[in-house]
């Protein structure tokens, strides 16, 4: 587009200026939605298919669910760091797209095989976990970065509009990956067990979810492709998001922070001397015993856990190293120093946000599965489907809430962003209220009406709504431009980290009602099993096993969860306690950010 002439030049940027927003945010947006789709998507059966097509139990699938997310959101450290420096943004998009479809075939190729092959079943799901893994990291911070960068100095206060209409792109893609990635994936089938006809789960369908979810990632890809020479440019028609251009690095100077070699090396040290540390304290000597004294010991009690032993507490260790490090930068005034803190402090707060949410996924998704009447109108909803309520939400409400924040700034009510987020702590602990209100007396064969799961992601979406977009551009308010791209990188850590604490919170799921259905149809008491006033004789122990009933409660802070209403609890008082304390420190981080709503 670089033989637009002048007059071409004068109509576009006419056109941009009076239609509102560049026609550029519609390739975006369809870019986004269909990469959403992709991943949520395939996010939505990947817990189900770990836990009974792979046959690695449920506790075991929300902690590689966390791993997985925990580690989509650090890689994205990396694929800002390439854009900026080598490829830009367009082409790590073009990239990061068809890696994760490539991932997601891998997917398809692990469904279609574990019944005759587990191994290699296996083998080719953890490839494709982390296929999927580095392509998500260089799609999704550039795509967000080439929103902002739509739109010229002058229109910048259009981008709070911009990023509303990007977040809808978003949650049309998950509302449409989470329906028809299930509705092909988590199917049923009616089987006979020794003469008896009964309905089970159609173990061989996952392969046509993640297949979906490869095809809608690479529409995404070849819509972006084909469209982004002709829209996705300034109003003077440039490329927005080609190549950086290393000439201009003189002008990049002022804005981007430079770091020694020895600056560079003090943060490899922090990160391995924080990552000892958090294996330390997270160390599960009964999960991860260590047999053999010496290194090879320890490699060994590694490999029983890796996600658990070295991926959470890497992802905490990168996070904190990189947030240290940053504040010992000399340059700071006094005033940036305390903003940047008050980043930290909410960063801090909003990994409770993400680790109660993110349970959609998988402890809730198995809740839909196991304990959850999804009947709706007579119609049996696949139970991973049931997540889909939250991006749909977010449709309906994604500019409701904008608009009231528009009228409250305009009244001059509107609150400053840790208030909202306090706000939205409290929607998820309410929300999780709620439900643990409505499994309180259910007992071991009881179910859950839907309806409360519905409700829940009711709450949960309004709570998103109050935090997750406000959080974006309070990074962009309070830091200084130099580390903006580097806080950027702290705020998506945070992210990782509370899905690293989703993998850990999720694993304390209880049993739920068809564990015990299950046992007690090969005359096992398992509510006498877990109270410890029975004794299982081994060939119980070996049923429950291979079916991976955990014969013993999960643990948590020195708290032992019993049922349903317990395992909501732990969500509640957390967040709730979260809410409650980012809200009393207020005053004082107001003071912090010197002017900064
Ligand atoms: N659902 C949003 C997205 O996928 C937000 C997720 C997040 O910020 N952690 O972009």
């Amino acid at each position: 587009m670089s033989n637009v002439s002048a007059a071409d030049e004068a109509i576009l940027a006419n056109a941009t200026a009076q239609k509102g927003h560049p026609k550029g945010l519609r390739v975006l947006f369809a870019t986004e939605m269909w990469e959403r789709f992709n991943f949520y998507g395939m996010r939505a059966i990947l817990t189900l298919f770990l836990a009974n097509a792979l046959l690695m139990g449920e506790q075991e699938a929300s902690i590689i669910y966390g791993g997985f997310l925990g580690l989509s959101y650090l890689t994205p450290m990396l694929g800002g760091y390439i854009a900026d420096k080598y490829l830009g943004n367009r082409n790590c998009i073009i990239l990061g797209g068809l890696t994760m479809a490539v991932g997601q075939l891998f997917l398809f190729g692990s469904a279609s095989i574990f019944s005759t092959n587990l191994d290699l079943s296996k083998s080719l799901m953890w490839f494709a976990l982390l296929v999927i893994i580095f392509g998500n990291g260089f799609f999704k911070p550039n795509i967000s970065s080439m929103v902002g960068s739509l739109y010229p100095a002058e229109q910048k206060s259009k981008l709070d509009s911009a990023f509303t209409i990007f977040y809808m792109g978003i949650n049309v893609g998950a509302l449409l990956g989470q329906t028809i990635c299930p509705l092909l994936g988590d199917r049923e089938v009616v089987m006979v067990v020794n003469g008896v006809e009964r309905t089970v789960r159609d173990l061989g369908a996952f392969k046509w979810g993640f297949l979906a979810a490869g095809i809608a990632m690479l529409i995404g890809t070849i819509t972006f492709w084909f469209l982004k020479n002709k829209y996705v440019v300034t109003p003077t028609g440039a490329a927005i998001g080609g190549k950086p251009n290393h000439s201009l690095s003189n002008q990049d100077e002022a804005t981007s922070a430079k770091f020694t070699r020895q600056a560079v090396m003090i943060l490899g040290a922090l990160v391995v001397g924080f990552y000892f540390l958090f294996q330390y304290l997270a160390w599960d000597s009964t999960a991860m015993p260590i047999t053999e004294p010496g290194i090879g010991g320890y490699f060994k009690a590694l490999a029983l856990s890796p996600i658990k032993t070295f991926v959470y507490p890497f992802i905490y260790a990168s996070g904190l190293s990189l947030a240290i490090f940053i504040l010992t930068d000399k340059s700071l005034t006094r005033v940036e120093t305390q903003r940047i803190l008050v980043l930290y402090i909410v960063a801090f707060f909003v990994i409770f946000f993400w680790a109660a949410f993110e349970q959609a996924g998988s402890s809730l998704t198995f809740i839909a599965d196991n304990q959850t009447d999804t009947r709706i109108l007579g119609w049996k909803m696949p139970p991973s489907m049931v997540q889909n309520f939250n991006g749909f939400f977010v449709i309906i409400f994604a500019l409701p809430f904008s608009a009231l924040w528009l009228w409250m700034q305009r009244k001059n009510m509107e609150p400053i962003s840790p208030v909202k987020q306090a706000i939205g702590l409290a929607l998820i602990a309410l929300g999780y209220f709620i439900i643990a209100m409505q499994v309180k007396d259910l007992g071991t064969s009881g179910k859950l009406g839907v309806i409360w799961l519905i409700v829940l992601y009711l709450l949960h979406t309004w709570g998103e709504l109050c935090l997750s977009p406000i959080g974006l551009s309070l990074v962009a308010k309070l830091a200084p431009r130099r580390f903006a791209s580097l806080l950027m990188g702290v705020w998506f850590l945070s992210n990782a980290a509370g899905y690293a604490l989703t993998g850990t919170l999720g694993a304390l799921l209880p049993p739920t009602t068809d564990k015990y259905t299950a046992a007690s149809e090969k005359g096992i008491n398992l509510q006498g099993i877990l109270d410890g006033t029975t004794t299982a004789t081994s060939e119980q122990l070996a049923f429950l096993s291979e079916r991976k009933i955990a014969t013993t409660y999960p643990h948590f802070a020195g708290f032992t969860i019993h049922n349903l209403f317990e395992f909501f609890m732990v969500f509640v008082i957390l967040c709730g306690a979260a809410s409650i304390i980012l809200y009393a420190i207020t005053p004082i981080l107001k003071k912090m950010m010197h002017g900064v709503k």
